[in-house]
């Protein structure tokens, strides 16, 4: 038998965090983002899920290449542009639209022999500071991307960093307004932290919206907002089960480093899950696990294969019992429990993006709801 530990892609979740995102920009084209493999899910596993979407945004050209192969004919944004001139050929050769955000990649595209002019997005710098024209720079290089024969259409982006927190987006949108207003071109400003809480705002929606984490059904805004607030449900549920009960007397210790000692007698459980599968290894006792639904606290290091709860909570949990490390528990009185990705990321000093992308390739992963050969 193999190890009991599996990834769980909910094919379903991702369809309705999906719609969750047009629900709050209506009317706006979503680019769903699936950069780093779908954010740890994989990009084939979710692109079922997925694919009522307007277009898919991601950095890799190899990862474009992956969808092009699974037969999606539609948009593909480069989020960070080409990383040199010959990238360009694969942009006109699958027809993939990307971001421009520095001179250097105007010049190469200036250079570059195409009969298929490219629709790119000119990225404004707007506070982030990480990549795009500072506002003062972005008119003229508008204007001479507009003037090449290689682009057919000019399109204007910005990115958020605030859009999840109280400084918020108001100071980057004026900006962005200012430096835009009579240019010619599609917007796009949000992510899924803006598409929550301002796509509300027509000026701040634009015309594509650029949801990650809240496809994936994490909050973008945790602990201030939690996924059942926002109505989206995960698409990831890491489960495992117990291979060992151990009893302990008090001032016995657990793990490496014999970091917990046991106050009382306690039953210790042994999970199949430890770093190794990408589980955090600084997380710290009390992190919440569940244990045929119930939550119990990890006690202990987080080893390579392993980790240790203290079942003290769930006497009747045995050698077997399912244990759910993040997503979807058993169903327990008709309800299904849930332990979010985003609180065990919060204890372990860390966010849930963090978490789903570190799912380590020696997890087997199982998709769920939908059409198996
Ligand atoms: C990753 C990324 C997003 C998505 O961000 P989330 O917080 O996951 O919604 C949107 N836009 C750009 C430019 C990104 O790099």
């Amino acid at each position: 038998m193999p190890r009991p530990l599996e990834a769980l892609i909910h094919l379903d979740a991702l369809h309705h965090n999906l719609q969750r995102a047009r629900d709050c920009a209506p009317d706006a084209r979503v680019w769903s983002v699936v950069k780093a493999n779908a954010y740890g899910h994989g990009l084939q596993r979710v692109f079922e899920g997925l694919r009522s979407t307007d277009g898919f945004a991601l950095l890799d050209i190899a990862e474009a290449k992956r969808l092009r192969e699974m037969d999606w004919r539609g948009p593909i944004l480069l989020l960070e542009g080409v990383f040199e001139a010959r990238d360009l050929e694969w942009c006109s050769r699958m027809g993939l639209w990307h971001v421009v955000h520095c001179d250097e990649q105007i010049d190469w595209i200036a250079q570059h022999k195409t009969e298929w002019p490219h629709h790119v997005f000119l990225k404004m710098n707007t506070g982030m500071n990480r990549l795009g024209f500072k506002p003062e720079a972005f008119r003229s290089a508008w204007a001479r991307l507009n003037a090449l024969t290689q682009v057919d259409e000019v399109s204007m982006v910005t990115h958020f960093s605030d859009a999840d927190s109280p400084k918020g987006i108001e100071h980057q949108v004026r900006v962005f307004q200012q430096h835009t207003a009579d240019l010619i071109g599609e917007r796009s400003l949000c992510n899924s932290a803006g598409t929550l809480r301002h796509a509300h705002d027509p000026a701040v929606r634009g015309d594509w919206i650029r949801p990650g984490v809240m496809l994936y059904g994490a909050s973008p805004d945790y602990p201030e907002h939690d996924a059942t607030h926002w109505g989206l449900q995960p698409a990831m549920t890491l489960r495992s089960k117990l291979i060992a009960i151990q009893h302990l007397q008090a001032g016995d210790t657990v793990g490496y480093g014999s970091r917990y000692a046991a106050p009382r007698p306690t039953r210790i459980g042994v999970v199949a899950c430890g770093y190794a599968d990408g589980y955090p290894r600084h997380a710290p006792d009390g992190t919440p696990v569940l244990v045929d639904g119930v939550r119990v606290p990890i006690v202990g290091r987080v080893s390579m294969d392993m980790l240790e709860v203290d079942l003290s909570a769930t006497p009747a949990a045995q050698v077997g019992s399912e244990v759910t490390l993040w997503g979807r528990g058993p169903t327990i009185g008709g309800q299904t429990t849930l332990l979010s990705i985003d609180e065990v990321a919060q204890h372990c000093g860390t966010i849930g993006y963090e978490l789903m992308c570190a799912l380590s390739p020696r997890v087997a992963v199982e998709v769920w709801g939908g059409h198996t050969t």
